[in-house]
């Protein structure tokens, strides 16, 4: 397994924003995990997907950064003719799990289609989009703690709400269940309600810029973009960060975006939106930065 030192997190995160994380290591087993972080031992372990739902601080990162990108496999763990379950490790990509339910006809993940990522990172977030989530298939998961002891949750220990669960940050999400359907929508169906998302969201998401997603979280009845749209704040820029003219709740790396920029566009937006319509907004991205750092 390859470690590394100083690694820049910008290399791993789609805002392509980040100081160096003073130890990257990408484990292909749970056996190699727990080595480099035996290895490691006393240093806080930080875990990363595809690092696109994160915002990394622009100085070093004292962390072994775990990136979970070679801890990858789907396994059909049973399959009835009309209902599958499979089995999905954390680091494999989302885009490659749907392609995998569309060549087998599985149904259900298709509101999903163009969320970045890895699984893990997924049902970390209990991510969503055209009105599913994560939660709506994942019935358990697998999860270890620092120690390297394994324990599988139910529905209700994990605990997820909108955007998250209540699994503790130390553990790593190792793989989860999910029960899809079979049979009942034809594979050319799934694959037109695929496309026909996807292309929505093209129009409406700037999908080909440096962004994390949705910066804040929509308040209960309305939605971030709208009232960060509201507030006028669309194309306003600090240094490289700018609100998406696309999409409010976006903000895009121009090229050189540092998250110091990132973090006082967040600002301005929380304050202009709160003066405006009263109303407070709650990050939805994963601010990676030392304990103890503002
Ligand atoms: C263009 C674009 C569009 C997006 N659209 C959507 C959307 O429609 N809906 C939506 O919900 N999100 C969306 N996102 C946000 C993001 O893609 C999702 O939240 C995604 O699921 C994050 O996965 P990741 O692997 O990149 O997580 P990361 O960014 O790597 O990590 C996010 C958090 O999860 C933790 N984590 C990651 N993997 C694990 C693991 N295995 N175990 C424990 N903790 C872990 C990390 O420590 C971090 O706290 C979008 C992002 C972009 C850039």
């Amino acid at each position: 397994m390859k470690v590394s030192l100083d690694e820049p997190l910008s290399k791993h995160t789609s805002l392509a924003i980040g100081g160096p994380a003073r130890v990257f290591a990408a484990p292909s087993s749970l056996e190699e995990l727990n080595e480099v972080i035996a290895e490691w031992s006393g240093m806080p372990v930080v875990w990363l997907g595809g690092g696109t739902n994160a915002l990394a601080a622009d100085g070093p990162l004292e962390a072994l950064v775990i990136s979970t990108g070679n801890l990858r496999g789907i396994e059909m763990l049973s399959d009835n003719g009309t209902g599958a379950v499979l089995r999905v490790s954390c680091g494999e990509p989302m885009k490659k799990l749907l392609s995998f339910c569309l060549e087998r006809g599985l149904s259900g993940l298709e509101g999903l289609v163009g969320i970045p990522g890895s699984f893990g990172g997924a049902v970390k977030g209990n991510s969503g989009s055209n009105g599913i989530e994560v939660k709506d298939v994942v019935f358990s998961v697998c999860v270890m703690d620092k120690k390297g002891q394994t324990q599988r949750l139910n529905r209700e220990e994990i605990g997820f709400k909108y955007r998250g669960t209540s699994i503790n940050d130390s553990s790593l999400i190792v793989n989860a269940d999910l029960a899809l359907g079979k049979g009942k929508v034809s594979r050319e169906e799934i694959k037109k309600k695929m496309n026909e998302l996807f292309a929505q969201k093209r129009q409406t998401q700037p999908l080909l810029e440096k962004s994390a997603g949705c910066v804040f979280k929509n308040p209960p009845g309305c939605s971030a973009g709208q009232l960060i749209d509201q507030a006028g704040l669309k194309g306003t820029r600090i240094g490289d960060i700018e609100v998406s003219r696309k999409h409010a709740n976006f903000f895009i790396n121009l090229g050189k975006g540092t998250a110091q920029d990132f973090l006082a566009l967040m600002e301005l937006a929380s304050r202009k939106v709160k003066e405006q319509a009263g109303v407070m907004l709650v990050p939805e991205i994963r601010i990676l930065k030392n304990a103890g750092n503002r």
